[in-house]
Order: C-alpha cells, then structure tokens, then sequence
C-alpha cells in the first residue's frame, strides 16, 4: 500500500468559485490567475474546473505553453511580461497577451520583428512600487507603446497593494483612474480581494484577477473566512493515522520534546510532514480533522509525521482518516486559512508549498 497521504483537487469547488467571482463582477471578463503551477494545484488538474474563465493569467512562459497544450485557445496574459527579447516569439507564436511595466519591454518591442501584433497590459505603479510605471511616466510610455506598429492594442493596469485590509484601495484608484483619464483601452484592477470587498474597483474593471479565491482561500482572512464569501476548498490534504501511543502526565511527544503531557494522553501519529508541505512552524494547537472532527496538533512537526491528540477522540486509532485541510469524508471542513495562520503564514504558502512527493487526485 503507497503511504496514504492524498491531495484532492475538487474541480466542481474551483467552478463554483469562478462563480462566485463572476456574482461579484458580472459585467467583467475573468483572468483566472494559474500562476505558480495553478497555486500548487496543477495547471493540467484545475483546467477543467476553471475553463468558464474567459483568460488565464500566469507568469512562466512554459505554463503558458501548457495551458495552450491543453487545447485553450483564448487570452493568456504574461503577468510580468516578458524577461528577454525571444519571449515575444513565443508570444507571437502562441498568441500571448503580455503586461509591460518597464522602459526595458518596451526597447525590446520596439526592436522585434513581429508578424502579428501585439496585446500588451501597460501596467501602472500606483503605490505598490514593485512592477510598472509611475502616473507621471505613465502616458509617455502609453504613447510610445501606440507609436509602435509592433502594438495592436493597449489594455492599462495596476494592482493594490491593500485591497484585503485597512488601509483599502481609495489613494492607489484615485492615481490609476486620474492618470488614465482619457486613455483608451480595457482596464483590469483587481485581484481576489478587491474583487469581493471593493465593489469601486470592480465596476471599473473590465477585467477581474483573482487568484486565490478560486483556490477556496479567503484573501482576507481572518476578517473573513471562505465560509462567509461562500468559497470552497480547492484542495484537500488528507492523510491517516499510522500508530498511536498511549503516554503519561509529563511525557512529551517529538523532536525536541517540545510538548508535555499535561495529563494523561492518547497521541495519533499521522502520515504527513514538513517534505510533505505541511508548515514546519505549524504549532501545538494548530486544528486538524481526523475521521471529521476537530483535534489539535501537538509537538513538533518532523519531516514525515506529525502527532495529534487523541484523547477525546477514543475511536480513532490506525487508519483512521485524517484531514490537514479541506474537506473531510464526513463533509467537516478545516479552511487552509486556519491551518496557515496558526502557523503564522498564509493559505497562499500552504496550497504553494504542497510537495512533489505527495499524489494527487483530481475528483469531479
Ligand atoms: C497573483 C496576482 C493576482 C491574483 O491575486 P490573488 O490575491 O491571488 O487574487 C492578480 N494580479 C496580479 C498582477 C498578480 O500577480
């Protein structure tokens, strides 16, 4: 028997979650953002669940060479654009949409000898200061790009650096929508977050970018979770329970014998360590499922297992399921937020960080 840690991949969730994106932006087109290999999940494995998308946004040109391998043959747009003169082959050959944020893109557009033209997304800095023109150097470089016979058409973009919390979108909109005031073209402004929370920017987006929403990970946790945006987990990291020990007050339980016993404990060791993705940082207390209820991890998590708490739980024992996160047999669900933020992180690192080593079933 292969060890029994599983990834599911819940393609009737990811669907429903492009959904819920559309509810929130019903005028707008959708780029499902499939970088970083689909968010962990797999391009290949989530294609089906996402191809009511009207594009697909990704950044390694090798990704979108999968997705066009995959039969699409709609927009495909090159977040970071591209990274030397021959990508804007492959973009011509493949038909790839490509943001330009720097003077550098621009030079090597210039200098290709295109057949067909191209459909760039100009991207502005409108706070962030990662990728993308000042508002000041904004319409300049809009005008060279128009200047080009390389360039068919001119979408404008940016992205927000707050849209999930505080401190919100207001300035960074005020700049992009001043500063494109009498530009043509599409716009498209928000990721998952400004999505579901800013309606403004929204309804000045002809097109939408979420991403991690449409994996089941609320982009705002812990203001809100995914049950209160009606999202559903994309992904279920399940495992089993492969030995028990039955330990005294004032044992302790792994590397480092970091976690006592406060009184006496029944431990589940389960199949599923840090090289299986699971955080290493993750805590004592951090929540897990096993045979669909609610117990907690204790001790260190080591490369290949980790230890949970049994005690309450007295018919669990070896092979009884186990759920890390997403959806349990019983139809529990442990949300990946809850599980990233007690381990001071993200649900974004978690699904990202799933390893190679773990299989991976894509169910219907
Ligand atoms: C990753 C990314 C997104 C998607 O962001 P989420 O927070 O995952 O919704 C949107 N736009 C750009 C430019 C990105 O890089």
């Amino acid at each position: 028997m292969p060890r029994p840690i599983l990834a599911t991949i819940h393609l009737a969730a990811l669907q429903h979650n492009l959904e819920r994106s559309r509810l929130a932006a019903p005028e707008a087109k959708i780029w499902a953002v499939v970088k970083a290999n689909a968010y962990g999940h797999g391009i290949e494995r989530v294609f089906e669940g996402l191809r009511s998308a009207d594009g697909f946004a990704l950044l390694d040109l090798d990704e979108a060479q999968r997705i066009r391998a995959l039969g699409w043959r709609g927009p495909v747009l090159l977040l970071e654009g591209v990274f030397e003169p021959r990508d804007l082959e492959l973009c011509s050959r493949l038909e790839l949409w490509h943001t330009v944020h720097c003077d550098e893109q621009i030079d090597m557009l210039a200098a290709c000898k295109t057949q067909l033209g191209h459909h760039v997304f100009l991207k502005m800095n409108s706070g962030m200061n990662r990728l993308g023109f000042t508002p000041e150097r904004y319409r300049s470089a809009w005008a060279r790009l128009n200047a080009l016979p390389q360039v068919d058409e001119i979408s404008l973009m940016t992205h927000f650096s707050d849209a999930d919390g505080d401190k919100g979108i207001a300035a960074q909109m005020a700049c992009f929508t001043q500063a494109t005031r009498d530009l043509p073209g599409a716009r498209s402004l928000c990721n998952s977050a400004a999505t579901l929370r800013h309606a403004d920017a929204v309804a000045a987006s002809d097109w939408i970018r979420p991403g991690i929403s449409l994996y089941g990970s609320a982009p705002d946790f812990p203001t809100h979770d995914a049950t209160a945006w009606t999202i559903q987990p994309g992904m279920t990291l399940s495992s089993k329970i492969i030995a028990t020990q039955a330990i005294s007050k004032g044992d302790s339980v792994g590397y480092g014998s970091k976690f006592s016993a406060p009184h006496p404990m029944r431990i589940g060791v389960v199949a599923c360590g840090y090289a299986d993705g699971y955080p290493r940082v993750a805590p004592t207390g951090t929540p897990v499922l096993v045979a669909g209820a609610r117990t907690q991890l204790v001790g260190r998590v080591s490369m290949d297992m980790i230890t949970v708490d049994l005690t309450a739980l007295p018919d669990a024992g070896v092979g009884s399921e186990v759920t890390l996160w997403g959806r349990a047999s019983n139809g529990a669900v442990l949300g990946i937020d809850e599980v990233a933020h007690a381990a001071g992180t993200l649900g974004y690192e978690l699904m990202c960080a799933l390893a190679q080593r773990v299989p991976v079933k894509v169910q219907a």
